[in-house]
């Protein structure tokens, strides 16, 4: 969880500049946990779990409308292990300027997404605040964010697709999830958002992995080269016991007796440490060479062995 806290905090210092950007956030938390409340809306609720995420929506409300009456409540739960913020916009013509310069900016309650690209990632970053999480990439490549409201949820997919990017929906305990799973799409996420310590944190364990899986790669190659290796000198020493146990090894022309002596006794010899070990030194292809004339004596021998 650590990770996902780090990230969600590194998002709530990062205030927009521009005010199509702050409507554009400020719809996505209405959109994930807000209420317009009241018989005739005199209020305007933006709810969160995180102090630190109130705190920024205060920020940004405070930024657009600086006389905007405003109030903040804290509701701890009976077990007192979680809290309810909420950031109440007082009166009705307050709230009701608020709510239509949200839906004028971002098509409040629709499924359209946000029409401009800095919009986009902040509107995201909205939605991440309010109902998102990240998983250690330690672990696995996981980010979700997750709401009741299917519409929300199209809304939140169609966003991050228009940024060029692919997520998943499924749905969990009566949920809707928005996830991705791919390691560069969410470090992409992460940097659109604004969040680039946990970008950074997230590509450091990446490069790792990718290292660490590069040299797994290698080790099992080489592993594999070398049991070819094995498996090849094996098969040449049944060849050469094969002619000895025939007709003599004396029997093989000079150049082929050279091979085969040294071969039995360097059984685990690369051909060119075998070429290596003769006079004059022979090449790792001359070498092959002359074992692939010893097996075809020795296929020679095994056929007329076995047809008398
Ligand atoms: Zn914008």
């Amino acid at each position: 969880m650590a990770f996902s806290d780090d990230t969600r905090q590194e998002l709530a210092r990062v205030i927009p500049n521009a005010r199509c950007c702050r409507l554009a956030e400020l719809s996505a938390f209405y959109e994930m946990s807000g209420f317009l409340l009241g018989r005739q809306n005199q209020v305007l609720d933006f709810n969160t779990s995180w102090p630190y995420v109130a705190r920024k929506i205060l920020i940004m409300l405070k930024g657009l409308y600086p006389n905007l009456p405003t109030q903040v409540l804290v509701v701890k739960s009976r077990s007192r292990r979680s809290q309810i913020c909420t950031v109440r916009v007082l009166g009705r013509q307050h709230a009701g300027q608020v709510y239509q310069d949200l839906k004028d900016q971002s098509v409040l309650d629709g499924s359209d997404v946000p029409r401009k690209r800095c919009c986009r990632r902040a509107y995201l970053r909205g939605a991440f605040l309010s109902g998102g999480s990240i998983t250690n990439p330690e672990r696995t490549y996981h980010l979700e964010i997750s709401t009741e409201q299917s519409r929300v949820a199209g809304k939140i997919l169609a966003t991050i697709a228009a940024l060029d990017l692919e997520a998943g929906l499924t749905e969990r305990k009566g949920s809707l999830v928005v996830y991705m799973k791919d390691g560069g799409q969410i470090a992409s996420l992460l940097g659109l958002m604004g969040a680039h310590s946990a970008l950074l944190h997230f590509e450091n364990v990446r490069i790792m992995k990718e290292m660490r899986n590069q040299v797994n790669r290698l080790v099992n190659c080489e592993t594999a080269n070398v049991d070819k290796t094995v498996r090849a000198a094996l098969a040449q020493l049944e060849d050469i016991e094969l002619i000895d146990a025939v007709i003599g090894l004396e029997e093989l022309p000079p150049k082929l007796r050279e091979v085969a002596r040294l071969r039995r006794e360097h059984p685990y010899a690369s051909l060119q440490e075998l070429g290596e070990m003769m006079k004059p030194k022979l090449s790792k292809s001359g070498v092959n060479y002359r074992l692939r004339q010893i097996r075809e004596k020795a296929r020679q021998l095994d056929k007329l062995h076995s047809n008398s």
